[in-house]
């Protein structure tokens, strides 16, 4: 519903695809735009704001300010927050006016970023400090984070001639690796009945998301939502480009959504490393990188664009995984780090049965940059099978001391602590 008071430029009320859009209002607690440093002791009241250049929330403005600073606009958003309602602004440059708003750009598909000159800055409010993650184990406070590289091909990595991933080379140095996850066999190859595959547990003549229709709901409990239902208080965090991660496949009770703009893994990047600056970050965080495959000519190992695909999503993972070891708590937490994909392909497509098709990737490892951790599991794990079904949720499950009662078996070798 637009709560549109006075009326902004037409363009600013346009109709907005979501993949063009990027949501600021937890991503970006970042660096697009640094505040400025506040000049005296006292801190400026935009240092509880994050700010992102040329965007706005299209609609949803609830009060309008004229002749005001982005400090005064701050300041009214935060004393109307103690009325609870206001958790973003937007700042007309030119004219120093704001719009405030009930809304952030998770709320409504995200930010419009093409107004014609850029007349907008986005200002969202910062977080709070978190919710305290219930799930306490032996090491701390246990949290997973899910990174999922969409296409990558479980014969792509950590062979002589692959492409060079120091990032998943090192998770994989200090955990367990699988080369040959078999997505497929009962279904295709597509993406959606992959990622259902791995988010319940089942395949899809159980989960229902049989193809890449992202009408179709899953009919079994994505692994978060069963962790919430067990800890209700866990919190549960999901970025990605593709509208079918942020929509049918997502956790029915995700706390926090990012749709970043397609193709642009830096925004999901920048995403995570927001959440992981909370002093409680989310409980379970999916991290979805898709250019690997929606670049891909060819999905040969040894394809060198392909290759480079792989580079620059290491190179995201790096930045995440810096920001993860940032924590001050980190050493006092236990993250179970987990990087899976949906499947292969070969040539330059994918969704048959092919071996280079049903080849997907596992890496997991509880030890990144935390060597006293026992390990939860560590390895080559690839001379035993392991089917999509038992690649993500039954580890993720048994990390957290949850019950597995899916269609899927963790890897013997892994969990044994
Ligand atoms: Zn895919």
């Amino acid at each position: 519903m637009t709560r549109t008071r006075f009326p902004r430029p037409l363009a600013h009320r346009l109709p907005v695809s979501s993949t063009a859009l990027f949501n600021a209002s937890i991503a970006a607690l970042i660096a697009m735009a640094p505040l400025p440093a506040p000049a005296q002791s006292a801190p400026s009241p935009l240092a509880s704001f994050t700010r992102t250049l040329n965007a706005a929330i299209s609609g949803y403005n609830r009060e309008h300010l004229n002749g005001v600073s982005p400090e005064a606009c701050a300041t009214a958003c935060l004393a109307d927050a103690r009325k609870s309602w206001c958790v973003s602004f937007d700042y007309y440059k030119a004219s120093q006016q704001c719009d405030l708003s009930d809304k952030r750009a998770a709320d409504v598909g995200g930010l419009k970023t093409d107004y014609a000159g850029n007349p907008y800055d986005h200002y969202a409010l910062n977080p709070g400090p978190g919710v305290p993650n219930p799930i306490v184990g032996p090491y701390g406070r246990r949290h997973v984070l899910v990174i999922g590289i969409d296409g990558l091909r479980g014969d792509a990595l950590f062979c002589a001639g692959c492409a060079t991933t120091p990032a998943l080379s090192q998770l994989a140095a200090v955990g367990a690796f699988h080369g040959n996850v078999l997505a497929g066999g009962s279904q295709s190859t597509y993406s959606g009945p992959g990622w259902g595959t791995l988010f319940t547990g089942y395949w899809a003549d159980q989960h229902g998301v049989t193809s890449n229709d992202a009408s179709l709901p899953l009919r079994k409990p994505h692994v978060f939502d069963r962790i919430k239902q067990v800890y209700p208080t866990a919190t549960v965090a999901v970025v990605g480009d593709w509208a079918n991660i942020t929509g049918n496949l997502k956790p029915a009770g995700a706390d926090f959504v990012v749709a970043n703009a397609a193709k642009n893994s830096q925004q999901a990047t920048d995403a995570v490393k927001g959440w992981l600056s909370w002093t409680n970050p989310p409980t379970v965080i999916f991290y979805y990188l898709h250019n690997v495959d929606i670049h891909a000519a060819s999905y040969d190992p040894y394809n060198a664009y392909y290759q480079s695909k792989i580079v620059g999503e290491d190179a995201q993972i790096q930045q995440v995984l810096d920001g993860l070891v940032a924590r001050p708590t980190y050493a006092q937490e236990e993250w179970l780090i987990v990087v899976v994909s949906d499947h292969g392909g070969t040539g330059s497509g994918h969704g048959g049965q092919s071996a280079g098709e049903r080849d997907a990737a596992l890496v997991l490892t509880n030890r990144y940059r935390n060597p006293t951790k026992p390990p939860y599991c560590q390895g080559d794990l690839t001379g035993t099978a392991l089917p999509q079904t038992g690649a993500l949720t039954p580890h993720v499950l048994d990390f957290l001391g949850l019950v597995n009662d899916t269609a899927g078996s963790k890897h013997p070798a892994c969990g044994a602590r």
